[in-house]
């Protein structure tokens, strides 16, 4: 992987110790992304900001609250160069999105296809980062995300969430698996590629 992201946020206090020991231990090759999920107030988050850009963090998600559009384009223009302030993970719609950019809140939005309006909702929010010449990443989802994010012109690059991984290989067949840091979608599968295994699905069902 290129890239690894982390949780921050939940002790700030331990904070830059816990980014210390992941730079450490992923060492000088990766970028190393933070998500916050909005539990920094303003200044917290530019003071962590500052002082993370010397661990290389080159992407911080949800510094404060994604709801606060201005907070989050004080980040932005504050935050050190090259790191990108990114959120738009809760995006249920298309308005919502078009808030944000509008703000000028973020330098990477965020889409789901699975909140957003499956699909068609993920590339409307697609056809927005192109129109606003903003980059999108997808969130959580990485199979659903593979094929979307390659109709996608401003995709750069989407999550690989352990948990969501691993359902995904446990449930689907057809769920792609990274290589070189790379997912690719299977070529010779019809619509997403995506097979539900119902034997090891039929003990969830309710
Ligand atoms: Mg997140």
């Amino acid at each position: 992987m290129r890239h690894v992201k982390m949780k921050v946020g939940r002790q700030p206090g331990r904070d830059l110790a816990r980014v210390r020991t992941a730079r450490a231990a992923i060492g000088a090759g990766p970028e190393l992304f933070v998500d916050a999920n909005g539990a920094y107030r303003r200044k917290e988050a530019l003071a962590f900001a500052d002082a993370a850009a010397g661990l290389d963090v080159t992407w911080f998600e949800e510094p404060v609250s994604s709801d606060d559009l201005d907070g989050l384009r004080l980040l932005r223009d504050r935050a050190p160069p090259g790191m990108a302030i990114t959120a738009g993970e809760y995006g249920y719609d298309q308005p919502y999105f078009r808030r944000m950019l509008d703000a000028q809140a973020v330098d990477v939005l965020q889409a789901d296809a699975t909140r957003c309006g499956g699909i068609t909702g993920f590339l409307s929010a697609a056809a927005l980062c192109e129109a606003y010449g903003v980059p999108l990443s997808s969130h959580c989802a990485p199979s659903l995300h593979t094929p979307l994010c390659c109709a996608a012109p401003a995709a750069i690059h989407l999550e690989y969430f352990h948990d969501h991984a691993r359902i995904e290989h446990m449930l689907f067949e057809g769920a792609p698996e990274p290589a070189d840091g790379m997912l690719s979608p299977f070529r010779d599968r019809a619509g997403l590629g995506l097979e539900l295994k119902e034997p090891e699905a039929r003990c969830y069902a309710i």
